[in-house]
């Protein structure tokens, strides 16, 4: 028998798993450890609460999860109790799937004024995670600003921008629908750094904008117009010429006046943060792309106000004790999976996801990402030599998951929703241990 850890429940540690029964259905035992009560990693922590079709991805990879052959050991965590050096010792192989949590920074004066947050931080708070400790003020300005033009720029300004009782049908926690509903913000601003051909965007997730009930989508046709590289890159990706004329679409719409405004702006690169005690501006460089397509300011500016600015440009993988790390690029040396020591291949460690390649790609990228993993690892282990693994006393298992869930759906009801998540550690884990009052009554256990 194969005895494998994954250390890390998100997508790519669970689509590990799942290769690794197909390929071994009777002959390989998975563990899969998290450090949070809960699994599922940024299915759970990371996609938009209004993105329900992502979220119910979750269904399948929790079959995966509950699979004879799999064990979920929530709560443990892995470099503190037990320590990386005791799972190598204890699996035949061990598999890094711990992904990318932090932020990457913009590197500009007045980056940690009050007011300017991180979408990573953002986005926590607003999924509930139990290591959230912000307190998102959305009531001090009328005006907020997002830097940054990918994915996760347009989830956390869809969150700013969106009625809040257009996400009450969420699993938002309560206490953050409740700050949603004190928010004055009015006037969203994207910046984009480069244009409309280098944004990161996916087309659904632009198209998505025009069906929010209130909110006008607002492109200045100028910053639309293709330089010569720009109209290449549109000629040859068909994605990005579809991006394009979804802006267009935008640019030439007249505004409904409903009351909530998104503008989108490219060519506009961020300098500084700009306010004392607290955020009141983005200053930026005007810019353009010089002939070999490199960014450079065309000497104008433009200053932004926003009382908040939530910078998404982007996450960055963080070292796990006893794990190497490439520090600049944020991943776990490798060569197709197998982890790297100074280089050389280390035998039985492996990696996989967004600290195996960079924060990129869609979840379901994280399948053929496993599948390229688990090939390498049965290459070189094609048999078990009898590890016994390891049974961490404090672990919370499946059914402490299923208890959380039920948990969860007890907690919406005395506030006419369906399922709300909890939001800290103290809730997670007495809903695990059976000691929830929501669990039991379907009274309200906060969150
Ligand atoms: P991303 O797609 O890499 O986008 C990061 C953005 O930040 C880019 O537009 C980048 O511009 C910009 N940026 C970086 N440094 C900057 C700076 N100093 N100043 C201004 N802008 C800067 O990252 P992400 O949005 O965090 O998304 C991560 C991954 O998750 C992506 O693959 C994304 O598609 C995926 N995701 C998918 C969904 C979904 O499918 N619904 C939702 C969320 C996330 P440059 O290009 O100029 O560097």
């Amino acid at each position: 028998m194969l005895r494998v850890a994954v250390i890390g429940s998100g997508p790519s540690g669970i689509y590990t798993a799942e290769a690794l029964l197909a390929a071994r259905p009777d002959a390989v035992l998975v563990d899969v450890f998290d450090r949070l009560p809960a699994p599922f990693g940024l299915v759970r922590y990371g996609v938009a609460p209004d993105h329900p079709k992502i979220k119910s991805i979750a269904g399948a990879l929790a079959r995966t999860l509950s699979h004879p052959s799999v064990r979920f050991l929530g709560d443990v965590e892995i470099g503190t109790s037990p320590i990386v050096a005791e799972l190598r010792a204890h699996y035949d192989a061990v598999v890094y799937a711990f992904g990318a949590a932090r932020d990457r920074r913009l590197e500009i004066p007045g980056e940690d004024l009050p007011g300017s947050v991180s979408a990573v931080d953002f986005v926590s708070w607003y999924s509930g995670h139990p290591d959230s400790a912000l307190e998102a003020e959305l009531h001090t300005d009328t005006s907020a600003v997002v830097v940054g033009a990918g994915n996760v720029a347009l989830d956390v300004a869809r969150v700013l921008a969106k009625q809040p009782d257009d996400l009450a049908g969420t699993d938002l926690p309560q206490h953050v629908l409740e700050v949603l509903r004190t928010s004055t913000v009015a006037d969203v601003h994207l910046l984009a750094r480069r244009g409309p051909a280098q944004a990161r965007f996916t087309t659904k997730e632009l198209r998505e904008l025009a069906e929010i009930a209130g909110l006008d989508v607002l492109v200045d046709p100028a910053d639309l117009e293709l330089d010569a590289l720009s109209a290449q890159t549109v000629a040859s990706h068909r994605d990005v010429a579809r991006n394009v004329e979804v802006l267009r679409g935008y640019a030439a719409a007249q505004p409904a006046g409903g009351g909530r405004r998104l503008h989108l702006h490219f060519w506009r690169a961020p300098t500084a943060l700009v306010g004392t005690g607290h955020v009141t501006a983005v200053a930026t460089d005007v810019t353009h792309l010089d002939e070999t397509g490199r960014l450079r300011p065309t000497g104008a500016t433009e200053t932004i106000p926003a009382g908040l600015v939530l910078r998404a440009v982007g996450y960055r993988g963080a070292a796990l004790p006893g794990v190497p790390l490439d520090a600049d690029a944020g991943v776990v040396p490798n060569e197709a999976g197998r982890v790297l020591r100074d280089g050389v291949v280390s035998p039985g460690e492996y990696v996989v996801g967004w600290i195996k390649r960079g924060p990129t790609g869609v979840i379901g990228t994280n399948r053929s990402d496993a599948a390229e993993t688990v090939a390498a690892l049965l290459a070189d282990l094609p048999d078990g030599t009898g590890a016994a693994g390891l049974d961490p006393a404090h672990a919370i298992g499946w059914e402490g998951w299923l208890a959380i869930e039920g948990a969860e759906a007890a907690a919406g009801l005395p506030h006419g929703r369906g399922r709300v998540k909890l939001a800290s550690w103290d809730e997670l884990r007495a809903a695990a241990s059976g000691t929830s009052r929501a669990a039991g009554s379907g009274e309200p256990d906060g969150g």
